[in-house]
């Protein structure tokens, strides 16, 4: 059991006092359900009690959160962004401040380790700061280039496109619907968040702090249900979809949201690449590999599945990674002992066994792990090196989402970088060696949204200036940075002429004007290309 009175009592905020775990559905569309209602159990996977139950919401249920979020956007959308901003840092603050019961709720729900709670969790707050110090400027009117130089003025402003669609995954709940809904909420929209089914209780106990925080009621609305039942009516209703998920749902979702003419972003799968160069310090580039691969028990869209390790230093980092791998600890408790937790559920488990059994019928080899620990939690699996994976194994092509790494020696640089290119996915990748500059060259030819140098994951989602997201089939769209924004926004430009119609003057005969405007827009491309070429010399990195 948790260390608080989870899950009998929730928080320890005024406005969460005594509330129970049950009662947090009343945060939902539809009220919390009764005995015999429609509803969907809840389960914790560190153990596989049930510990609550939410509506299973329908399309009426969605249509009504997204009319209510609707009527509460016209406002929230006249409010300064500064404003909007200032409610988004004090929701941080109350996340930041609320840390303990927020730990307590997402171990719960999810049975990620203590350890994986707190970088899911410390997310959060720091993605708030982002959005509130750059949403003002990000969203700021902007001054663009006229047709000419004193001729014309061009001005872009940015509108809110309405209600926003959040739809989140189980593996990082929390992290995973703020990162989307917080910059949308700041750029002036409505949410409508659909939770997934497995960890709804996060995202509701968020809801009350964003009132807490100030947030006009109603601006932010939850639905639980069943993706198939919940996401196209959701889709329908909205003006963006914002999705994290499977790769496969979100071809559903896009197909959706393009017949429906609205925008969307979509995070989606990988099966992402970890290169060992032969001058890497195989020791740190172990330590690496076992946080590429095995944070949140590899149920993380970041994680490293594939490593490919340049021969000279294959048997060293092997020895190293095994070594490092055997040293993790394994739990189900709530404090900082385990490093990893539990797998979601019965069926992750059973994907995890199924994709190493495959690579061991074809002939690899497991240097350790490879068995589920139900002494440790019914969901539990053991972190898992395997070598001599054929690459038609189900390892090697398809996202595994779970502890499991297959390590290949290639003979050069070049052959890794074409290795981790081979596959429809690019959403993250990482490089190791003890030449920084050689390692960020090489970052620039590996096809994925993310490449971190010397490090798993976090220099590149941790940047929250930057974008975020994938190439090819890990998804459409990118989060963080102002494009994390901006997404959410419809740009209206504004142009102003200071002559009048821009049109053949009368005056003029017209083979005359057609002759002097095409000189002059000769010129002036020269000029500008000249002035370009000075801001290119100036503002070089
Ligand atoms: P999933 O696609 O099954 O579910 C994700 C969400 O979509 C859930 O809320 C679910 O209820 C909902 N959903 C399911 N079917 C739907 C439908 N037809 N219409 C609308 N919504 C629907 O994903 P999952 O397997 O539970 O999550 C793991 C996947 O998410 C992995 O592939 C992982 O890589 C990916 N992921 C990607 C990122 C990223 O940032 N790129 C982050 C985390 C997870």
């Amino acid at each position: 059991m948790p260390p608080t009175d989870l899950p009998t009592a929730v928080g320890d905020a005024p406005t969460l006092a005594s509330r129970r775990l049950d009662d947090l559905p009343e945060r939902v569309a539809r009220s919390r359900p009764a005995d015999g209602d429609d509803a969907i159990d809840v389960f914790a996977p560190a153990t596989g009690e049930r510990i609550g139950r939410v509506p299973a919401c329908d399309a009426d249920d969605v249509a009504a959160a997204v009319e209510r979020a609707r009527d509460a956007q016209a406002e929230w959308a006249e409010t300064p962004a500064a404003e909007r901003a200032r409610v988004v840092d004090r929701f941080g603050d109350l996340v930041a401040d609320r840390r303990e019961t927020l730990l307590d709720l997402l171990q719960l729900e999810t049975g990620k380790s203590r350890r994986t709670a707190v970088e899911e969790l410390f997310d959060v707050p720091t993605g708030c700061a982002y959005v509130a110090s750059e949403a003002p400027d990000a969203l700021a009117e902007e001054r663009r280039r006229g047709v000419a130089p004193g001729i014309t003025t061009a001005t872009v402003t940015r509108e809110p496109v309405g209600v926003v669609g959040v739809i989140s995954p189980w593996n990082y709940p929390l992290t995973l619907s703020m990162a989307d809904a917080i910059p949308a909420l700041a750029a002036g929209n409505a949410v409508v968040l659909k939770p997934d089914e497995k960890t709804p209780f996060g995202a509701l106990l968020l809801s009350e702090l964003l009132e807490v925080a100030g947030l006009p009621a109603d601006l932010f609305q939850v639905v639980t249900g069943e993706g198939p039942r919940v996401g196209p009516p959701l889709i329908d209703a909205v003006d963006y979809v914002a999705f994290t998920g499977s790769t496969a749902t979100g071809r559903t979702i896009a197909e959706r949201a393009g017949r429906n003419l609205i925008g969307c972003s979509l995070e989606l799968g990988g099966n992402n690449p970890l290169v060992v160069l032969g001058d890497a310090d195989v020791e740190e580039a172990a330590r690496g590999a076992v946080q590429a691969c095995f944070s949140n028990a590899g149920q993380l869209c970041l994680s490293a599945e594939r490593i490919y390790v340049v021969e000279s230093a294959y048997d060293a980092f092997l020895d190293a990674f095994v070594r490092e791998t055997e040293a993790v600890t394994l739990g189900t408790g709530y404090d900082y002992d385990a490093d990893l937790g539990s797998l979601v559920d019965a069926d992750q488990l059973a994907r995890v066994e199924s994709h190493v059994e495959d690579a061991r019928e074809r002939g690899a080899t497991v240097e350790t792990g490879g068995r589920a620990r139900p002494d440790v939690g019914p969901s539990c699996y053991e972190p898992t090196i395997l070598t001599g994976v054929e690459p038609d194994a189900t390892v090697a092509c398809e996202e595994t989402f779970g502890p499991v790494a297959a390590v290949t020696p290639v003979p050069d640089a070049d052959a890794a970088i074409a290795a981790a290119n081979d596959s429809p996915y690019g959403l993250n990748a990482s490089v190791w060696t003890a030449d920084r500059e050689r390692g960020a060259e090489i970052a620039r030819e590996i096809d994925c949204g993310t490449v971190n140098v010397n490090d798993a994951f976090l220099a590149t989602w941790g940047a929250n200036d930057a974008p975020m997201g994938g190439f090819g089939d890990s998804g459409l769209g990118r989060r963080h940075g102002p494009e994390g924004i901006r997404r959410y926004t419809e740009t209206r430009t504004v142009g102003v002429s200071r002559v009048g119609p821009l049109t053949f003057p009368d005056r003029i005969p017209t083979d005359w004007f057609v002759r002097g405007a095409f000189a002059a827009m000769g010129v002036g491309r020269r000029a500008s290309r000249a002035v370009d070429a000075v801001r290119r010399r100036f503002s070089r990195p």
